[in-house]
């Protein structure tokens, strides 16, 4: 049986593996990671009885406290969730936490001696891909994607070789505003934006699909596990979400992998790794979709894929400053403090005012967190 661990049991792929695991007797949940659901946690504790349940928040954690009555073990802060994470050692750990706070579970992960790591946290790559990359390569870790378009590219790219590989194509549903004109952009409420019109998925990714930035951090991704210049890697917008990305090889030919947009299936093959093992779904019908349509993305309305481009071509900490800046002004506009089109405003302003470091360490890149927070405040009490 192997042990694994789930890290944000309470979001949307973490629910959605624990679904996976609930009759599967190859696993066993070790331990459970959540930021502050603690209701939810402990109906989890209680159906899949893991050793160790962690929560981040302290005031949460004084509410499962109260009601746990489990054999469990809770540990909660961020500080000794974070040590537990480095120092609890499992054969699977899935890192789905959502935004920059999942970097460090990633590298703990890592250091904790974890052969495979399941990876649903494409900020971990986006923040620091070269340091965890060279992390997981020095302590033999697996990375396994978590996310449609990186499994799918995974697939395709199983048993070939890396010389072949010509470019590598991302589909993107192209959100909800893909048909919007630029003008209509300003009036974009909070509401409008939450609807996506083909992936049912948390709030923060949900923001990111429909600026696009998502499909924006994703060619970052696959930059880094793919090991793929970023200009070989193109965006495709493809409505129906069917094609869930491609491989081109050096003499013309195309890998697609196709399947209804639906997490559980790269969940599973995360999980069952080289296996396609049998899931209970219903068979991909092409012909009652009869049509898959492409079109490229447009580059002056989704402004955030070409900052994404930009930070990947300068390097350094460009590309951590944009994941920052990005994290803080989704939760500024679902707060109703900004608008939609002041999103990629932000994050360029950010971008371009901050202090560029080549090869920037761990610590250069946590650094500008509070640096990105202090400037976004400033810019917000100049306005
Ligand atoms: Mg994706």
């Amino acid at each position: 049986m192997k042990k694994i661990a789930i890290l944000g049991s309470t979001g949307s792929i973490g629910t959605q593996s624990l679904d996976l695991l609930e009759n599967n007797s190859d696993f066993q949940i070790d331990y459970l990671c959540a930021d502050r659901n603690y209701k939810l946690l402990y109906s989890q504790i209680l159906k899949f009885k893991p050793k160790y349940a962690c929560i981040n928040d302290t005031n949460s954690y004084n509410e499962l406290k109260k009601i746990n009555i489990s054999s469990t073990k809770i540990i909660s802060g961020t500080v000794d969730v974070l040590d537990f994470i480095k120092s609890r050692k499992v054969d699977l750990a899935i890192n789905s936490i959502v935004g920059i706070s999942g970097l460090k579970p990633t590298l703990n992960i890592i250091e904790s001696g974890t052969a495979l790591l399941a990876l649903a946290n494409k900020e971990s790559l986006v923040m620091a891909g070269e340091i965890v990359m060279q992390k997981a390569k020095n302590m033999n870790v697996s990375i396994l994607p978590i996310d449609s378009e990186h499994s799918a590219i995974w697939q395709c790219l199983h048993g070939e070789k890396q010389s072949d590989l010509k470019k590598i194509i991302l589909t993107a549903s192209g959100g909800p505003f893909r048909k919007l004109s630029k003008e209509q952009f300003k009036n974009i409420t909070i509401k409008e934006a939450l609807n996506h019109p083909n992936w049912d998925m948390g709030n923060k990714i949900t923001i990111d699909s429909a600026t696009m930035m998502n499909k924006g951090f994703e060619v970052i991704e696959t930059k880094w596990l793919f090991n793929i210049d970023g200009e070989d890697v193109d965006i495709l917008v493809h409505p129906q979400s069917i094609v869930h990305s491609m491989v081109e090889f050096q003499d013309t030919s195309i890998k697609a992998q196709l399947g209804y947009p639906d997490m559980k299936i790269p969940i599973n093959y995360a999980l069952n790794y080289p296996s396609h093992s049998k899931l209970d779904l219903p068979s991909l019908d092409l012909s009652k979709i009869s049509e898959l349509t492409f079109e490229n993305p447009d580059l002056d309305k989704f402004r955030c894929i070409k900052l994404a481009y930009d930070s990947m071509e300068s390097g350094g900490t460009s590309t951590s400053v944009l994941n920052i800046a990005n994290d803080i002004s989704v939760d500024l506009f679902l707060n109703k403090k900004i608008s939609f089109i002041d999103i990629p405003e932000i994050i360029e302003l950010c971008i371009e005012k901050h202090d560029y470091i080549n090869n920037p360490s761990l610590e250069d890149i946590l650094g500008q967190i509070d640096w990105v927070k202090n400037y976004i405040n400033e810019l917000d009490t100049n306005n």
